[in-house]
């Protein structure tokens, strides 16, 4: 049986075919430049063939066509027909309150989506149009909303509430979301697995630590709390985000620099962060680098993100009572193996004590605590595609028992 996972950035495509006998993905690409010049469809196979395509791609229903279409090629495709896709996938960045949990999209639900736009005007567009273009495309084939936001549904108003009016919530919808839900729901899966344990039992901090970062507190598979907000510009410092800052300022760089609404979003969200601490990348391999050789700033930066944190961890075993895992994935979590050192510094207070020499992992799945740890301290990869791939094989398997 296969799944078709479908990510729709406003300008970009991901897409992988899972193979759910095995779990693994036989086909994956990238469209970029969607209604730019220089469109490019980058389709692979996991077998090895590589094919790049370069056409004009208007629009995500062209894009998606195309898709297809190196999906079922005789010369490099995936599938001998487009039949053999079972369902299909999407990721939708924001669900409000309206969704806690994936959905099959119906026409209901496609309302329900485009009244969340106003929440992720960026974001929630591209997601519905990659919808509405595989619905075109598969007239008769499932598809499946599986959204960032539906994770932390199981937070409490104390949690998701602001100190603010609280009509300000019921008129606006202005909460606590959290996002990157569905690798938090999917690494803290894989840590009871690895731990041996039922995922119920747990306390469990999850810090999915890539571009953009968030730290979630999940008791017995739920989460209680996280780190991003009502956009996911909050929280920790991260790429070019600037992470939780004390809301004054925003007025006051507004008045300084002269900034409309629209211009001091996009500064917070794209100049600030590590890149603007450091003044070198948002990338923190090329942070690291600077820093080794000697850029104070890029120290700087280094040191302000394992700081945050390192300060979200102590909050959340606060908040949880307890941990019994600290779970690293993205790009950062899974390779940055020093930075997993720096910030498990001097928490043996939690029962953290880090094996150092098996913290020398990058991108697997390991244990890297010291055997008699009472915390353990878990690498574990994120696969947001895998888990948009099971939950939508259980909801339309479901659907067709009905
Ligand atoms: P993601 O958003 O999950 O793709 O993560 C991207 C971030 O992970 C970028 O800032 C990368 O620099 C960072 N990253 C990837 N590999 C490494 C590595 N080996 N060491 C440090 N950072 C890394």
């Amino acid at each position: 049986m296969k799944i078709l996972v479908i990510n729709c950035g406003s300008s970009s495509l991901k897409y992988q075919v899972i193979d759910m006998d095995t779990k693994n993905p036989i086909a994956k690409g990238l469209v970029e430049r969607i209604g730019l010049s220089g469109a490019v469809l980058t389709h692979s196979l996991t077998a090895g063939k590589k094919n790049i395509i370069k056409t004009e791609i208007p629009s995500h229903v062209t894009a998606i066509e195309l898709v297809l279409k190196a999906l079922v090629s005789p010369e490099y495709g995936a599938l001998k027909d487009l039949s053999e896709i079972y369902a299909v996938g999407h990721r939708v960045v924001h669900g409000g309150e309206k969704f806690a949990n994936s959905v099959v999209v119906d026409d209901a639900v496609m309302a329900a989506l485009k009244e969340c736009i106003e929440l992720a005007p960026l974001h929630n567009p591209p997601n519905i149009a990659g919808i509405k273009a595989c619905q075109k495309m598969m007239p008769t084939t499932p598809q499946v909303a599986v959204f960032d936001t539906a994770f932390h549904q199981t937070m409490k108003p104390e949690s998701y509430i602001y100190g603010l009016p609280y009509e300000y919530y019921e008129n606006y919808g202005i909460r606590k979301y959290g996002f990157h839900g569905t690798s938090h729901k999917y690494v803290s899966q894989r840590a009871a697995v690895l731990l041996k344990k039922p995922l119920q039992e747990l306390k469990l901090i999850s810090c999915h630590l890539g571009n953009g970062a968030s730290i979630s507190a999940i008791r017995g598979g739920r989460s209680i709390d996280t780190s991003m907000g009502f956009t996911p510009l909050d929280g920790l410092m991260m790429g070019t985000r600037s992470g939780a800052l004390d809301p004054a300022i925003v007025t006051y760089i507004m008045c300084r620099e002269r900034f409309s609404c629209e211009q001091v979003n996009d500064f917070l969200n794209s100049k600030c962060g590590a890149l603007g601490v450091s003044g070198v990348s948002s990338d923190f391999r090329d942070i690291e680098v600077a820093a080794e050789q000697g850029n104070s700033r890029a120290q700087l930066a280094l040191d302000i993100f394992a700081h945050d944190v390192k300060q979200f961890i102590g909050s959340y075993a606060a908040v949880l009572g307890g941990v019994d895992a600290v779970i690293f994935t993205a790009g950062v979590g899974e390779n940055a193996s020093h930075m997993r050192e720096v910030i498990c510094r001097n928490m043996d207070y939690l029962g953290i004590h880090l094996d150092v020499e098996k913290n020398k992992v990058r991108g697997e799945e390991v244990d890297v605590s010291k055997p008699n740890a009472r915390c353990r301290v878990l690498v574990i990869p994120t696969n947001e595609e895998l888990m948009i791939a099971l939950d939508t094989l259980e909801l339309t398997q479901k659907k067709s028992l009905q």
